[in-house]
């Protein structure tokens, strides 16, 4: 069979087996995972290694991931990470939990779910210093007893998300100030929550530190099952693959060239003005992989390939010290910007290798020439 060029190859095994250790250690320390799928479009094949891990829920961003993970028919609970007024109805219909910080989508969920003949759960958000979603610690305990009134609503849970716009790091000050809060929302209101989720990727280091857990009981995960790594400051956690997906593209130029460009040199394809350093003449490599394709900067290289540069459809390679011809694959490692980047390409086939069987899946639309399997 031939492969289509560039694909990614994504082991579900290394995802597997990655989900499970995570759930281990966080097994241990009395939290449940949510499988976080939004960087891998909701691909049903992964969000599956990763309930085969353990994961108890698969959490996304968007909608439309969470209707293709229930038409292939998902056995874990689905769970809507990011919500919005004109999407209620979708919501109700497609999935089982969502976060929420806005009384009136909450109204609107309630509206459709009795529309449904559903109750919608709901986690709230709290802000907690991070500066993206949340309700003000200050409003939670009245935005949660309005929330209570409405007909259709189930409040399952309290939740914080930190280190994704303002990079806060999860400390004992805030992750005890979302143990607090919930106890007060439990205590004010005489409601049980079930769910308190603390956060994501980044809350690795907090967990592994040996300090009190607190209420927090749960946590949603997407960078560390897919790419082995806490978020805090990007380590890779013991034990885990890293390597879980490859970016394959081909070589389709290779020669001697001059290292520095010459002419008068004005702004490159991106308005850049580039600066380049004289290393004389290199074997340079142009491989069919560019901006349309992958987020360029995401790229990891192996160490004897170093990328110079790239422009909307080429990578410039100084392959000096590693002999590639026309034709040849080059693999490239990937980072959370690389890896969403590339499975929201149109031109990146994608490819399952591990396990017993190989499958190819593409995207559309289909680029010209591209095998169909
Ligand atoms: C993306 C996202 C996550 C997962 O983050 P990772 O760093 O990939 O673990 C968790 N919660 C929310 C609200 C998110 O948007």
């Amino acid at each position: 069979m031939k492969l289509c060029l560039p694909r990614i190859e994504i082991s579900l095994s290394k995802i597997q087996e990655n989900a499970r250790i995570l759930c281990e250690f966080y097994g241990k320390k009395g939290i449940s995972l949510m499988g976080v799928s939004k960087a891998v479009l909701g691909e049903p094949a992964i969000a599956r290694a990763m309930i085969a891990g353990g994961v108890q829920f698969i959490a996304d961003s968007r909608i439309e991931n969470i209707q293709k993970m229930r038409r292939s028919g998902i056995s874990a609970r689905l769970v809507l990470l990011r919500t919005a007024p004109s999407q209620a109805e979708s919501i109700v219909k497609s999935a089982d939990i969502s976060l929420n910080t806005e009384l009136k989508t909450l109204e609107m969920l309630s509206y459709h779910a009795k529309a449904q003949g559903k109750i919608h759960q709901v986690i709230v958000m709290v802000e907690l210093g991070d500066l993206r979603e949340g309700v003000l610690p200050c409003d939670l305990v009245a935005f949660v007893r309005k929330t209570l009134t409405l007909s259709h609503i189930q409040v399952i849970g309290i939740g914080c998300n930190l280190a994704c716009y303002g990079g806060v790091r999860p400390d004992r000050r805030n992750m005890g100030m979302l143990s607090k809060l919930v106890n007060m929302v439990q205590n004010e209101l005489g409601v049980a929550l079930a769910i308190v989720s603390g956060g994501n990727s980044a809350n690795y280091e907090w967990a592994n530190s040996g300090q009190a857990i607190g209420e927090i009981n749960n946590l949603r995960i997407g960078e560390s099952i897919l790419l082995g790594c806490e978020t805090v400051g990007r380590q890779a956690i013991l034990g885990l693959h890293a390597n879980t997906f490859q970016l394959v593209a081909e070589v389709i130029e290779s020669k001697q060239k001059a290292s520095l460009p010459y002419g008068e040199i004005c702004q490159d394809a991106f308005g850049d003005i580039p600066k380049f350093k004289d290393r004389g003449i290199r074997q340079r490599s142009i491989v069919a992989l560019g901006r349309q394709d992958v987020l360029t900067a995401g790229l990891k290289s192996e160490r004897r390939l170093e990328i110079l540069g790239s422009s909307s459809d080429h990578v410039i390679l100084d392959s000096e010290n590693c002999h590639l011809q026309i034709g040849d694959e080059v693999n490239f490692g990937l980072d959370y910007g690389g890896l969403l980047s590339a499975m929201t390409s149109p031109f990146v086939g994608k490819e399952f290798v591990g396990g017993e069987h190989r499958e190819t899946v593409r995207t559309n639309p289909t680029p010209v020439g591209a095998e169909l399997n």
